[in-house]
């Protein structure tokens, strides 16, 4: 893993997924690389006082000379304020690449299982593409996402072409506040694995809310699954 360093950059781009998700595209003015293991996150300045806030790299580690995040704004602190208000070609003064939530690679685990809630599924979309883009990983892979509506649900297809294109991953979103006709789990995320045979022999990586989190974290080990085997990034 790279040691962080302080680094300048400056907003590309903005899509806004919706009022609550929006992604973030900078390009590095300095210096111009940024080296990172998918997962990592990059810490932003996001007032006078010097004030810092996590984002969690969304893109994929190739694209050295620029990175992606994924916020969630409905916090509305300084970090989300300080984002809402940031203009294109403005630029930031961050420290990268920081954080240990990665791939462990060259595990025996016989699947591996991803779950996230809201924005947690920032680092999961750096980390999964790449697994699966490189053709290393052949593993079955499972992808469980908690929001709480499905019109929220963004990058859609992107999780359905990977999906579609390999055999190994499946996408599995769960709506608390789901329509009638929704076809997958509705409820929590937690509430899905518990009615689920899980598997055991199994990596798990957890990102997004605490609460989830906590609740993951003591209903994996009562299904079997041995803690060293579980990985989590608590989002605050
Ligand atoms: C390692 C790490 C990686 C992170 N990666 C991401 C990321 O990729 N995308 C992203 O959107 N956020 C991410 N976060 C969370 C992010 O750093 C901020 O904590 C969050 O955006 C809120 O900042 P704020 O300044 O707007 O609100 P704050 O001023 O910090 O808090 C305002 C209020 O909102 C509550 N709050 C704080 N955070 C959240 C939250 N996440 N959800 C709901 N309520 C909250 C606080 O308790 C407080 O009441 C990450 C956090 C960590 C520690």
């Amino acid at each position: 893993m790279n040691p962080p360093q302080q680094m300048k950059a400056k907003l590309a781009d903005r899509l806004a997924f919706n009022e609550k998700f929006i992604q973030y595209s900078f390009v590095l003015t300095h210096p111009h690389t940024l080296v990172f293991d998918p997962g990592q996150y990059v810490s932003i300045v996001v007032d006078a006082t010097g004030d810092r806030r996590s984002y969690s790299i969304c893109s994929k580690p190739e694209n050295k000379d620029a990175f992606d995040i994924l916020v969630d704004i409905s916090p509305g602190g300084v970090g989300s304020q300080f984002l809402q208000n940031l203009q294109i070609g403005q630029e930031v003064d961050l420290l990268g690449p920081m954080g240990r939530f990665i791939f462990q690679a060259g595990g025996t685990e016989e699947e591996l299982v991803f779950v996230a809630t809201g924005s947690g599924i920032a680092p999961f979309r750096s980390m999964i593409m790449s697994l699966l883009q490189e053709g290393t990983e052949r593993r079955p892979m499972t992808l469980y996402w908690g929001m709480r509506y499905v019109e929220e649900l963004f990058w859609l297809d992107e999780w359905q072409d990977l999906a579609e294109s390999f055999a190994n991953f499946k996408f599995h979103p769960v709506i608390s506040k789901a329509v009638e006709e929704w076809p997958l789990c509705r409820g929590r995320v937690t509430d899905c694995l518990s009615m689920h045979e899980v598997p055991v022999n199994a990596a798990y990586y957890l990102c997004g809310n605490a609460k989830m989190i906590e609740e993951v974290n003591t209903l994996l080990p009562q299904k079997g699954v041995v803690i060293e085997n579980i990985h989590f990034e608590k989002f605050f």
